[in-house]
């Protein structure tokens, strides 16, 4: 799906904004709808900008509509919260998109989880710190069973290689002294990303891909 954005050995980073679209557009390389925003205010603008985005399957600019919100479960409690937009590359009348559809996500989401990124956050840096993953999600309150926890812990491990390939686009790993794979993990991320707010959403922003791939 994001071919263009592998393939570009350089490509500014995308900061939620209409005006980083924008620049986006006189960049000499293909502009492309972004994957991931920094606020609901940005996919509202995302919508204006519409018809200047490049379709990320077929890469032909003027053709992208809005075609729904995507909302799903809060990450506590049963209320619906807007999760994203899905946009249409439409292909009716003269327009000559492909037809397929695309998600933009806000940045705190997890594409096809209901944990928010502020909470795995949370979570990796309590443990690296040294606090069991039982006790920190119980503090946490993240409104999700233990189990799930855990899940998410071993989802987190087995991204691993996939968030430190990605992150070395912006800066090389920082040296540490710690041995766990996880701390190594969370340098890397500090480095790249700032240690202040959440560095999960800071990843799926500033690089445009998920958290889990
Ligand atoms: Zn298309």
């Amino acid at each position: 799906m994001w071919a263009v954005l592998e393939t570009s050995p350089v490509r500014p980073p995308y900061d939620g904004s209409a005006g980083a679209c924008r620049r986006r557009q006189s960049c000499p390389m293909k502009p492309s709808a972004p994957q991931f925003v920094g606020d609901p205010k940005a996919l509202d603008e995302l919508l204006v900008l519409g018809k200047q985005m490049a379709c990320p399957h077929c890469h032909r600019a003027g053709a992208i509509v809005g075609h729904g919100w995507l909302r799903g479960y809060s990450e506590r409690g049963n209320a619906r919260e807007v999760r994203g937009r899905r946009f249409l590359c439409s292909a009716r009348l003269r327009v000559k998109g492909c037809g397929r559809t695309f998600s933009v996500w806000l940045e705190a989401i997890v594409p096809r989880f209901t944990v928010r990124t502020p909470t795995l956050s949370a979570l990796l840096k309590a443990v690296v710190a040294g606090e069991s993953r039982k006790s920190a999600w119980e503090r946490l309150e993240a409104g999700l069973s233990l189990r799930s926890a855990y899940r998410l812990w071993a989802r987190l491990l087995g991204a691993q290689s996939h968030l430190r390939t990605v992150l070395c686009r912006l800066t090389p790993p920082p040296f540490t002294e710690d041995p766990r794979p996880l701390a190594q993990l969370l340098a890397h991320l500090e480095q790249a990303l700032g240690s202040a707010g959440c560095v999960l959403a800071g990843f799926q922003l500033e690089l445009q891909r998920g958290v889990f791939g």
